[in-house]
């Protein structure tokens, strides 16, 4: 701000160099000692230069007042304040009036107070010259033409920058015939208190709505009319004046408070009207924006948020703040996104992070938080952040949810892939143990059919001595050739079959009684003691009778066949859930090499001498796959010379 000081006492100008620069450096101060001087200055052909005149009353070549009256006359675009010792009160009304914008007075302490005197001076000068620049337009309703004269005449020497138009009558004013112009141009509406026909209360009354309630209406009265003013003030008046002498010259004052009050008025109006707007929408969005002050030591105030950050975190600013801030309201695991974003704003970086918070509630919601430093150049660092935040929560959740099916159809794919991988992996190998089945029965059937080709052979042409032994041999082969037919038929029966059978209550002990009988002869002709032990509490068990007739079978044939003496016991027992059949004999033993392979198709233990027995390597694979079609286990021990010992493990059915 530039100051012009006339100041003849240079003691004075001093010390109000001294002290404006130490109390405020942005004022420059210019002294000169005398009017001449200062008006030389203020007349430059560039401009005056100056914000503001401070002139002392009393100057050597005149008073501050014939320098201000010199200023205003010239329309000079400076504020005056007047300067004056303290007795000079009728100096400063008279100062006032002849235009000045401020006084002081040179007190103990005036030059404290003076930085802000001129400040204020500077800005009302400036704002009563914005007014003075535009032109207020007033409609004066008035009877009385020579008043009507009057008040043209005063405005136009005293407030040019006032236009008045004049009309008679109200009527006038609402007629769009009489040539005037639209009611709502004007800035003001000058009433004259008795108008013909009609005072003002009822033009209050009747006409207010249809002036239009924004236009405001200055009264002029009689005097000794002031209760009734006061009445249309109460009626929403904006003033009245009293035509006593020198009212004209309030009038301009009272016309452009009129105005201006009205305008601030509408402003006001209009500032509530989008206060409201933006109170319903930041009610009604679940956004919520702030601005925190940053201190110089890089600390944070906050400064203002809106009400949506209640509603989404459930805590007040202030408990935030007594909760320790902001940053303790962050997710522990989103604590670092946190950091990284007060250090990228410190650094007068944007950001914008997603984390998680926990509401008072102890709910975890989404945030996506948009954050704008604001850079001061002069104090060279970041001094403010504005940001807005927005609640992400359902958008996360439905990302979330959608990452989990995708997860899981990932997983199921992978599943299913897995599965026909293996699916067809075991087609592979069903194929593989077709064709080794394939081979294996066509090599098993080719050994007695060659035997019984070279038999037949012989039978023609050989030693006729040996033709019963031929004969034997004959009879021999194709019994195997039957028994082995048998056998693979049991074997492909028992897999076609195995959905349609049947499962029925089956008493096991009776089942083993029988065939024990029936196998007695035969191990009797071998010297052995073929013994049964039936546990009487064995219940029935689930199953197949002529299947599990067959698994009886092989397993007290094999120990018959496989035992030179002693004896073969078969025994039956139970457990809670389970029947046993056990076959113990005291035979020949199995090689631990051959047990893992006994129950394959075809296989045949190592040979002992004296045991050379045409089996068909098929009895016990036939026994397995009968155990575990009725869902049962099969398990041995042996010990070789010593015996061996097949336990069958089947399922109680209960007898009916
Ligand atoms: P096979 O018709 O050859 O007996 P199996 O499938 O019934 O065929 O038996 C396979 C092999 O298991 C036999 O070759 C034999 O070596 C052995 N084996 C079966 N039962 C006994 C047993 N009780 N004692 C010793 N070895 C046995």
């Amino acid at each position: 701000m530039k100051v012009l000081y006339i100041e003849d006492n240079p003691f004075d100008a001093d010390l109000t160099r001294h002290e404006l620069r130490r109390r405020a450096p942005h004022i420059t101060l210019e002294v000169v000692s005398t009017q001449q001087d200062a008006l030389a200055r203020l007349n430059q052909p560039s401009g005056p230069g100056y914000d503001v005149v401070l002139s002392d009353m009393r100057l050597p070549d005149g008073d501050g007042l014939t320098l201000l009256s010199h200023i205003r006359k010239q329309d000079l675009p400076v504020a005056v304040v007047i300067v004056t010792g303290s007795s000079d009160e009728e100096a400063v009304v008279a100062a006032l009036k002849a235009g000045a914008d401020d006084y002081v007075v040179k007190r103990a302490d005036y030059l404290v107070r003076l930085p802000a005197t001129l400040e204020v001076a500077v800005n009302n000068y400036r704002t009563q010259a914005a007014r003075r620049m535009r032109p207020l337009r007033v409609l004066y309703v008035e009877d009385n033409d020579v008043d009507i004269d009057l008040t043209r005449r005063h405005l136009a020497r005293h407030a040019p920058h006032i236009q008045l138009d004049a009309v008679n009558t109200v009527h006038a004013v609402l007629d769009p015939a009489s040539g005037g112009n639209p009611i709502d141009q004007y800035d003001v509406l000058l009433l004259d208190y008795q108008l013909p026909g009609m005072n003002a209360l009822e033009v209050m009354k009747g006409l207010r709505p249809v002036f239009g309630l924004d236009l405001p209406i200055v009264l002029v009265t009689g005097q000794g009319d002031e209760d009734v003013a006061l009445q249309a003030l109460k009626l929403g008046a904006a003033d009245y004046l009293v035509k006593n002498p020198g009212y004209l010259y309030r009038l301009p004052t009272a016309l452009e408070n009129a105005f201006h009050r009205a305008q601030l008025a509408r402003e006001q109006a209009a500032l509530r009207a989008s206060e409201e707007r933006y109170r319903i929408i930041s009610e009604l969005t679940s956004d919520y924006a702030y601005t925190y002050r940053v201190d110089p030591d890089g600390g944070t105030e906050l400064e203002w948020i809106t009400e949506a950050f209640t509603r989404i975190t459930g805590y007040t600013t202030g408990a935030v703040d007594a909760h320790g801030g902001w940053l303790s309201l962050v997710h522990p695991a989103d604590q670092p996104i946190a950091l990284r974003r007060a250090r990228a704003l410190a650094n007068s970086r944007a950001d914008v992070s997603e984390f998680r918070i926990v509401t008072r509630g102890g709910e975890t919601r989404w945030l996506r938080d948009y954050s704008c430093p604001i850079w001061d150049e002069a104090q060279g660092r970041v001094v403010r952040i504005f940001g807005a935040a927005q609640d992400i929560t359902e958008r996360k959740r439905a990302e979330e949810a959608l990452h989990r099916l995708n997860a899981e159809l990932e997983q199921r794919v992978a599943d299913r892939t897995r599965e026909l991988a293996q699916a067809n992996e075991q087609l592979h190998e069903l194929d593989r143990l077709k064709s080794k089945f394939v081979s294996d029965v066509s090599h098993e059937l080719r050994t007695p059919v060659t035997n019984l080709k070279l038999y037949l052979d012989l039978l023609e042409r050989g030693n006729p001595d040996k033709h019963a032994h031929y004969r034997h041999t004959l009879k021999e082969q194709a019994d195997r050739l039957s028994q082995l037919i048998n056998n693979i038929l049991d074997l492909s029966r028992l897999e076609l079959g195995a959905a349609k059978v049947q499962f029925i209550p089956v008493d096991l002990n009776g089942l083993v009684e029988q065939i024990v009988v029936a196998h007695r002869p035969l191990a009797e002709s071998a010297g052995l003691h073929l013994i049964f032990r039936p546990d009487p509490a064995l219940e029935c068990v689930r199953g197949e009778r002529n299947q599990l007739a067959q698994v009886v079978t092989n397993l007290i044939a094999n120990s018959i066949n496989y035992t030179q003496t002693g004896q073969v016991q078969v025994s039956t027992s139970r457990t809670a859930d389970r029947a046993c059949m056990q076959v113990e004999d005291t035979g020949i033993g199995i090689d631990p090499e051959d047990v893992p392979h006994l129950f394959d198709r075809f296989y045949r233990g190592k040979q002992v001498a004296g045991f050379d027995i045409p089996g068909t390597g098929l009895g016990l694979a036939i026994v397995k796959e009968i155990v575990e079609l009725h869902g049962g286990k099969i398990e041995v021990e042996s010990r070789v010379s010593i015996g061996s010992t097949f336990r069958v493990w089947l399922l109680h059915a209960g007898c009916a």
